[in-house]
């Protein structure tokens, strides 16, 4: 197995240690940093406080390869981190012309002129390696000490300039310490949760070696990531191949994608557009965050209808033509209504596929028999009918979130149904 490298992150920022801003940088740098094979057991939040930066960094180049830096890069007074960076690896700064044009045309591009002290973003440690900033003002930078094997990457702090640099520049470079290859695929699950998801594949865990698995929840989801390590991305693939096989042959129709890219609701969304079908939604305890799911996803609008919100029950009623009957005799939480409300809104918007949620997502509002949580999910497809019935837990918001990503789930588990059944000659 490879040698693996070892990266800490430092965030600096007192916005950051303050509570003030969410630390996005870290958890994509560190998500990247993983994904390519490295390992990362540390990292560090810091002030703008030049003495505690170089402690830190000092500690850091103590137990790390690779110490990735993100913020302190601008030019006031607070923006330590070049500066101290660079007393840590021993080297002086000095006025790097290139990154000091590169200013001033950012400057002109923007219609804006620079103050004095943006020259101090073009002040470099020597022998670093530049790294361009194409999304703002303040360069990057690596220096590299390669005698004790000690690489010190400075990022900008905003993070669309953070995340274009480390794409752009210091992946490719991380990729060029590495001996081997890293290459790594995730098998994304629905409708299992992950201690069962693990209970399922314990046996492979216990005697993973190369390839490694890991498995990551997220709400209603679990992702079961394969990394393979090889001397080139060829053997690497071809050790995550089986892998990946064996666990689609365990979890079969739970598996809704094993492609980086796509999400829960873009396979839902290709699978409605590949099939040249047309949807709705009709809403309550979720109030549109369904459909701003589908919606989310590029291409969509070849499909979608209308999403309807009728969170009261005359507006069930009204829009859905949800029975009085019915809403009587069994509530608005109920199976029944939900059948209606999608036979209703598919009736209604004439589409092929539509899907309905009405729930009790609390905190107020459950009975013994209802209890907060309990939630209702009817999906129609062509003239069928499918409701489930849920019950979870926790908050409000993920109560509405899981009810969400379980909708989603039944549309996708309805379609697929439907289309074998066509397939067949049973439609
Ligand atoms: P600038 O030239 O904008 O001053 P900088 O490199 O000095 O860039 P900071 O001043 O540390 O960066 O941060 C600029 C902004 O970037 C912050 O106000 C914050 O909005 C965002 N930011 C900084 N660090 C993080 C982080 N770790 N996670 C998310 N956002 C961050």
């Amino acid at each position: 197995m490879n040698d693996k490298l070892t990266v800490e992150l430092i965030s600096v920022g007192t916005e950051i240690l303050m509570g003030n801003i969410i630390n996005t940088n870290a958890a994509f740098l560190a998500e990247q940093c993983v994904r390519l094979g490295l390992n990362c057991y540390y990292q560090d939040v810091v002030g703008d406080n030049a003495d505690r930066l170089k402690a830190t960094i000092d500690t850091a180049l103590g137990r790390a390869d690779i110490i990735i830096l993100g913020g302190g890069l601008g030019p006031t007074q607070d923006d330590l981190t070049k500066e101290t960076a660079a007393e840590c690896m021993g080297r002086k700064l000095y006025m790097d012309e290139d990154s000091k044009a590169a200013i001033s045309d950012y400057f002109a591009r923007t219609g804006r002129t620079p103050t004095d002290n943006n020259w101090k973003q073009a002040m470099m440690p020597e022998g670093c390696i530049i790294l361009p900033n194409h999304n703002g003002t303040a360069p990057g930078c690596i220096i590299a000490d390669k005698e004790n094997n000690k690489h010190v990457i400075l990022l900008p702090g905003p993070p669309e300039e953070l995340k274009l640099m480390y794409t752009e520049s210091v992946e490719p470079y991380l990729r060029s310490l590495m001996k081997g290859t890293i290459w790594s695929k995730t098998v994304k699950i629905c409708g299992i949760g992950e201690s069962r998801a693990e209970s399922m594949i314990e046996d492979l865990i216990d005697s993973q070696t190369n390839p490694t698995i890991a498995t990551y929840a997220k709400t209603g989801e679990v992702h079961i990531r394969v990394t393979a390590y090889g001397e080139d991305e060829q053997s690497a693939k071809k050790l995550v191949k089986p892998m990946v096989k064996e666990l689609k042959s365990r979890f079969g129709e739970y598996i809704y994608s094993t492609e980086e890219d796509v999400t829960l609701e873009k396979a839902v969304v290709d699978l409605i557009t590949g099939n040249g079908l047309t949807v709705s939604t009709i809403e309550s305890c979720t109030g549109g965050l369904l459909a701003g799911r589908l919606i989310s996803v590029p291409g969509v609008s070849d499909a979608f209808k209308s999403g309807l919100i009728t969170y009261s029950n005359k507006s069930k009623r009204k829009l859905a033509g949800v029975k009085k009957s019915t809403l009587d005799k069994y509530g608005a939480v109920s199976k029944q209504t939900a059948a209606e409300m999608v036979k209703g809104v598919a009736a209604l918007t004439k589409t092929d596929v539509a899907v309905a949620t009405t729930g009790i997502a609390g905190p107020d509002g459950g009975t013994p028999e209802k209890p907060v949580g309990l939630v209702y999910i009817a999906c129609y497809v062509c003239g069928n009918v499918t409701v489930t019935e849920h019950h979870f837990n926790g908050t409000r918001q993920k109560i509405r979130d899981n009810a969400v990503t379980s909708a989603l789930n039944l549309m996708r588990r309805c379609i697929l149904e439907y289309c074998s059944k066509k397939a067949f000659g049973g439609e």
